[in-house]
Parts: C-alpha cells; sequence; structure tokens
C-alpha cells in the first residue's frame, strides 16, 4: 500500500483533532506532511511531537516565534512557517496527496483553493470555501484535476448515497431531491420568546455533536443548514428548489437522496465526524474510524419535522442568497461570520444574528463572480457593512 501525504489545515480545532485522531490508527496508511492552526501553539506543539511533520503553519507570527522556540528546545525537526502563503504552500506541495480543509470561516478559502488548483485530493470541511466562491472552487477542481471529497456529515452522507462515479448529473441519476437533515440544534424546541435571552454558553451547547464555536452557533440559528444548502448545490450540481432540510432530532440519518422511483436511500450512524473523515481519508477503501457500532435498539426512533421559518429566519436568508447568485452568498457569509462573532462576544443578542445578515445583503449592491479577487472585495465590503450594523444594534439595545 502506497502512503499517503496529508497536510491538516485547522489541526488544531474540532475537524482537525478527529482528523488526526483517525490518522493516529493506520500509521501504515498516511504520514503527516504539515499541520497549521491559527495560533494555538501549544496544542499544535504537542500535535507536531505526535505526527512529527515536515511543517508547522501558524497564522499568527508571535505565535510562530513562540512555536519555533519551543521546537528548538525539544529537538523536533518540523520547520516552523508562517503568514498565508506557507498555509497556500503546504496545502499545493507536490510531495502531499490529500489535504484536509479544516479551517474555519472565509480563512480557509485561499488554503482549500490552493489545494484543488494543484490538483489534490481536497477533503472538505471548510464548507464557507463553497459558500463563498462555489462556482470559482468547483471550476478549479475541474481544470486542475483534483478530488473533492465532503467532510461536512450531511455530504459525505449524500455523497455515499449517490451512485458513484454519476458524473454531476442528478437527473440522469434519477434523483428527484436531495433530503438534508439538521438536528435543530439547542433551541428547536425552546419557546421562541426565550431567543431573546440566550447565551453563548448555552448556544454552543449542541444537543448531539461537539464542535467549534463558531459552527455550533451557526447550528443553534440553523445559518449552518443554510450554508449547507448552498455547498450541496455546488458539490452536487444541484438546483435549488431540489434540496430540501428535513429536521431530525437524534442525527442518525445524516442525509438522504430521493430517487425518481420513490427510493429514498440514507446513510445512518452516531454523531461522530471520524465516520465521514474516515470514509474521505480511505476512499474508495473502508477503513477503521474509532466510531462505535450504532446501537439501534437504542436510537429506537427516529423522528422528522419541517423547519420553522419564524424560530430559524437564516435558513431562508440563505435560499434567497442562493436564488440572488453572484456575490450574495460571500455576502450571506461574511455578515454571518461578524454577527456570530459579535454575539460570542455577548456584543448582539441572539436574534439579531439574522437582521444583521439581512440588512447587510440589502445594503450591499449585488454582482456577478468571476474571480477571487470579486468574492474577496464582496468580503470585506460585507464585513464592513455587519460591523456597522452590530454597532447600531447595540445602540439600539
Ligand atoms: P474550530 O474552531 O474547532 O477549529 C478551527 C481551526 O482553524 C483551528 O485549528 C484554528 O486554529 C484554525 N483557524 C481559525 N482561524 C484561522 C485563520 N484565520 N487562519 C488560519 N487558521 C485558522 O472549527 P471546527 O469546528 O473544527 O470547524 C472547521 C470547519 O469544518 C468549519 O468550516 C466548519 O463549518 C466545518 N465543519 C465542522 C464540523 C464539526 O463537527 N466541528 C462539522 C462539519 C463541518
Ligand atoms: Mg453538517
Amino acid at each position: 500500500m502506497n502512503i499517503q501525504s496529508i497536510t491538516v489545515l485547522g489541526a488544531t480545532g474540532s475537524i482537525g483533532m478527529s482528523t488526526l485522531d483517525v490518522i493516529a490508527r493506520h500509521p501504515q496508511r498516511f504520514r503527516v506532511h504539515a499541520l497549521s492552526a491559527n495560533r494555538q501553539w501549544e496544542r499544535l506543539f504537542e500535535q507536531c511531537r505526535q505526527f512529527q511533520p515536515r511543517y508547522a503553519v501558524l497564522l499568527d507570527a508571535a505565535a510562530a516565534e513562540q512555536l519555533q522556540a519551543k521546537m528548538k528546545l525539544a529537538g523536533l525537526d518540523t520547520e516552523v512557517l508562517q503568514g498565508l502563503a506557507a498555509l497556500e504552500q503546504v496545502a499545493s506541495d507536490p510531495s502531499v496527496d490529500a489535504v484536509m480543509a479544516a479551517i474555519v470561516g472565509a480563512a480557509g478559502l485561499q488554503p482549500a483553493l490552493a489545494a484543488a488548483r494543484a490538483g489534490k485530493r481536497v477533503l472538505l470541511a471548510n464548507k464557507e470555501a463553497l459558500v463563498m466562491s462555489g462556482q470559482i472552487f468547483m471550476q478549479a477542481v475541474h481544470d486542475y484535476g483534483a478530488t473533492l471529497l465532503p467532510i461536512d456529515s450531511e455530504h459525505n452522507a449524500i455523497f455515499q448515497s449517490l451512485p458513484r462515479g454519476g458524473n454531476g448529473d442528478l437527473r440522469a441519476m434519477g434523483v428527484r431531491r436531495i433530503l438534508l437533515t439538521a438536528s435543530g440544534g439547542p433551541f428547536r424546541s425552546v419557546p421562541i420568546e426565550a431567543l431573546a435571552q440566550v447565551t453563548p454558553a448555552q448556544a454552543c451547547a449542541h444537543p448531539n455533536w461537539v464542535m467549534g464555536r463558531k459552527i455550533s452557533v451557526d447550528s443553534a440559528t440553523m445559518m449552518n443548514k443554510g450554508l449547507e444548502v448552498i455547498e450541496a448545490h455546488w458539490l452536487f450540481n444541484a438546483p435549488v428548489d431540489q434540496i430540501q432540510v428535513v429536521i431530525h432530532p437524534q442525527s442518525v440519518i445524516h442525509s438522504m437522496v430521493e430517487y425518481i422511483d420513490g427510493s429514498v436511500i440514507a446513510q445512518l450512524g452516531n454523531p461522530d465526524m471520524r465516520t465521514p473523515i474516515a470514509y474521505a481519508l480511505g476512499f474508495p477503501e473502508r477503513i477503521e474510524s474509532g466510531v462505535s457500532a450504532l446501537d439501534l435498539f437504542q436510537v429506537a426512533r427516529l423522528d422528522f419535522e419541517a423547519p420553522d421559518a419564524r424560530r430559524f429566519p437564516c435558513i431562508e436568508l440563505a435560499y434567497a442568497a442562493l436564488r440572488a447568485g453572484g456575490t450574495a452568498p460571500a455576502v450571506l457569509n461574511a455578515a454571518n461570520e461578524i454577527a456570530v462573532a459579535a454575539f460570542l462576544d455577548a456584543q448582539l443578542p441572539f436574534q439579531a444574528i439574522a437582521s444583521v445578515i439581512e440588512h447587510t445583503l440589502a445594503a450591499i449592491p449585488l454582482g456577478a463572480v468571476e474571480t477571487l479577487e470579486q468574492v474577496l472585495a464582496a468580503d470585506a465590503a460585507a464585513r464592513l457593512i455587519a460591523q456597522e450594523q452590530v454597532v447600531r444594534s447595540q445602540a439600539t439595545c
């Protein structure tokens, strides 16, 4: 078996750590080429000690200096690099076979795109990259012969439920709809009036999944599902009206594909990201992930309900942005990142997240997207407007 050389972007995060957990189970199969983080150099150091990568990359310069000093003291050979160009370098290095793109938010776009443009096998957790620049990203995957494997559990489930090698034509595959499941997050059944008072700690306490803070808040607002609708559109070439969100509180069915003959094919499993990660790492083979077997007797029942648009306005905002096209999804994503950061910082009430996004979308003239520069400009403009909107809502509180 050929050993695969892997770069893990966002190694210190929730997905990054789950990825390393799976990699550690298969020393004959995988070797770590590079690990990266924003500024968490201490955790990155421990990971370097265990996996001995060729490179460790930090975005933050001060953190990189500290890591470098610590490496020297410990006598480790890993070379410490710093900054965005270094992230792109370790994502596109000729000796790398696969890149786990697990940086959170817009910051993950350029390194993930660098991996696609280098024709790598791209294990994509960073859904924001596709939301912002779906067309450009998918074009790069096509033009440079990259292999794109979805890590998001829903998209991984859809990928597993579609015929292999279907060539992106859902109609030819006999697909009627994609059924994107959602847990409904921690606030699915709390009284709507109580949402005004919810705290970041409550929003981050997801009933089924343990995740980073940004995606946890996205799950609580269900913007996560909105972003995933856009992600599914690009990944599977699915028309917007053929993607249906289904609330399924147990998070056992990770998504489904409905076919024209009435068949519905689903992928099930315990809610543990190591399953989709192991699937993508081993693809097309199946490998051990460390996830325990699904106990159907313990699960006992599977429930489904339609999402409530009044409780979760972010889902419709995302559908509308996808329909509007062009820069709208990038604006939606940037405004969401600003609003979520403000909420996590106790600067914005929970329900104002949706209004900040709505106002930002209304305030920015939408443009076409042909280049990455246009996407980045829309992202920057949206951040400024959203930030102003956050300040304005503080004044009115
Ligand atoms: P996290 O916050 O736990 O980790 C984020 C990682 O990115 C960390 O290693 C951090 O150091 C790094 N990072 C943060 N900002 C950065 C920047 N500006 N530049 C470079 N690196 C930076 O996030 P997570 O929960 O692991 O999520 C990562 C991505 O995977 C997100 O896009 C998320 O939507 C997606 N995802 C996560 C899960 C999950 O279960 N956690 C599930 C599906 C999809
Ligand atoms: Mg998901």
